[in-house]
């Protein structure tokens, strides 16, 4: 009987992260890339019409009942995207070095835009998850 009651409180102690509001925005850009340790036709230059989806997570609404404006997504993932638009992403720090696949592109456009983000809502609003879209049919995901 004892087991029973401490199970309870040990699921209490570390509640899951749940986040009542979602926020969705999708931009594009276009760029080249090639893939290094790779055997295929993505180790040749070759070009994508890239679609970036970020989606933000938070409990609490600002004074206007916004999680976040979509314009000021947009205004932080084109940030990002402007680094990369129309430039051959492998010769743009860190893919200079790390290989610019879809999933590395998914964790460098959460890891940057989270930062952004984190510090614009102090803390009230953080990504949920980037998804990169190489093209309409094949993507990946990256969250923390
Ligand atoms: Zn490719």
């Amino acid at each position: 009987m004892l087991r029973d009651e401490y199970a309870p409180a040990r699921i209490r102690a570390e509640p899951p992260e749940e986040f009542m509001f979602e926020v969705t925005v999708d931009d594009t850009f276009a760029a080249g890339h090639y893939l290094r340790n790779y055997k295929g036709k993505c180790e040749k230059p070759h070009g994508h019409n890239y679609k970036i989806r970020v989606t933000l997570a938070g409990a609490e609404l600002d004074k206007a009942g916004l999680l976040l404006d979509f314009k000021d997504l947009r205004e932080v993932m084109r940030h990002v995207i402007d680094r990369l638009d129309h430039q051959m992403i492998n010769e743009i720090e860190p893919f200079t070095i790390i290989n610019p696949s879809a999933e590395n592109l998914a964790k460098y456009f959460y890891d940057e835009s989270n930062q952004r983000l984190k510090s614009v809502t102090n803390g009230r609003v953080r990504v949920k998850d980037v998804t990169v879209f190489e093209t309409d049919t094949t993507t990946a995901k990256y969250s923390e």
